[in-house]
């Protein structure tokens, strides 16, 4: 099965971690290191069987290639998973997984993720170099995030409505978490009438409180008329049902996986909505523990995340000419940034 998978998902390396001293099962994920170290976190959960375990870090690993590549970031996609029970997570069981990282030689380089924090990568690196998101890093990404999908929402909005004043512009924010919470300030102090909703009623009560917003149960974000609607909670939340809810132009939030699957990117287009691609937008976390890994600063990374505004222009500008998604401008321009890498190992000829 492994090797099948490897094959079609184009993966380098799978290596599975087995220490039964301290309990700890992982599986660490190299895609492709063509143009760097391959960086990813590590997700804990308490997976059902080993191959929904596999067949996670594959797909995430596979996808930070993508997300890399698109952010002019020169690494490499990777990502691990620990099979645990969080309450079952020790820091022995950690320490074991640093060693085990460190046996990569560097080839993965891992953080935080579900499950995972700043304690746990304090201990990681303990046994191994290969790690960024401790407590000597750049701290939390979460307003970095924020300032990209900020930077890569008004580069849509300047696409749909011929300029990137947000002043009157309607917003919907799903999910004011950490980062929802930074995009609705940021769109506040910009000028946009936001309208927030959360699953959580005090997370949303504080923000509409603090910034005097409108708030919308979490059932009728979807049919709420605005120019934009930004998800910043789950994934998944476009689909077949929500898709012809939407009273809005733009879609442009945080969300990991914001599409339930990829060809709701074209249902959308159809429907005349653009969406900017979630894995471009809040490549702001990824961007963030990349300077970590450089050793820039949070300044620096800030700079990179505000550019996320000019590539977002470039890709809905490809996929205009092209006729395509933005999704698919994006994938393509991953693959060629991967593709003409001079690190590019090729085949030798006979
Ligand atoms: P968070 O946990 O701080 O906030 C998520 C918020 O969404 C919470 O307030 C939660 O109550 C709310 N929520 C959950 N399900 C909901 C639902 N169905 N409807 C409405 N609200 C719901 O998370 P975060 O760090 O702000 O991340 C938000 C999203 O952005 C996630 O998908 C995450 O994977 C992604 N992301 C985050 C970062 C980062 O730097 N934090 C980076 C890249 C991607």
């Amino acid at each position: 099965m492994v090797h099948q998978e490897m094959r079609s998902f184009g993966h380098e390396q799978v290596t599975h971690f087995v220490d039964e001293e301290t309990g700890l099962e992982a599986i660490a994920a190299i895609h492709d290191t063509t143009l760097g170290p391959a960086l990813g976190g590590t997700r804990l959960l308490p997976y059902d069987s080993h191959k929904a375990a596999l067949r996670d870090v594959m797909r995430l690993s596979r996808a930070m290639t993508f997300k890399a590549a698109a952010s002019d970031l020169d690494l490499g996609g990777g990502k691990a998973v620990i099979v645990a029970d969080p309450s079952a997570k020790t820091p022995e069981m950690m320490r074991a997984y640093g060693r085990a990282i460190d046996r990569l030689g560097g080839h993965y380089i891992t953080s935080v993720d579900v499950n995972t924090g700043v304690p746990d990568m304090d201990l990681l690196a303990e046994e191994t170099d290969h790690v960024v998101g401790t407590s000597t890093g750049l701290g939390d990404p979460s307003p970095i995030t924020a300032r990209g999908v900020f930077a890569g929402l008004r580069a849509a909005v300047e696409s749909v409505y011929g300029s990137p004043d947000l002043t009157d512009l309607t917003v919907t924010v799903q999910g004011v978490g950490k980062v929802g919470r930074g995009l609705t300030e940021l769109l506040v102090d910009h000028g946009a009438q936001v309208t927030v909703s959360d699953m959580d009623t005090d997370a949303v009560t504080s923000v509409a409180d603090e910034y005097g917003l409108e708030t919308v149960a979490p059932e009728n974000v979807y049919s709420t008329d605005c120019d934009v609607f930004a998800p910043c909670a789950v994934g998944g939340v476009i689909n077949d049902d929500t898709i012809p809810q939407l009273e809005c132009d733009i879609v442009a939030g945080a969300a990991n996986n914001i599409l339930e699957e990829r060809r709701h990117a074209t249902v959308l287009r159809e429907r005349g909505i653009l969406y900017a691609p979630d894995y471009v937008l809040n490549a702001g976390g990824l961007i963030t523990v990349a300077a970590e890994h450089r050793g820039d600063s949070r300044e620096d990374a800030r700079q990179d995340a505000i550019a996320i505004g000019d590539r977002i222009r470039l890709l809905i500008d490809r996929a205009e000419a092209a006729g395509t998604t933005v999704l698919e401008a994006a994938d393509e321009y991953a693959r060629e940034r991967i593709e003409t890498s001079t690190n590019r190992v090729t085949p030798m000829a006979d």
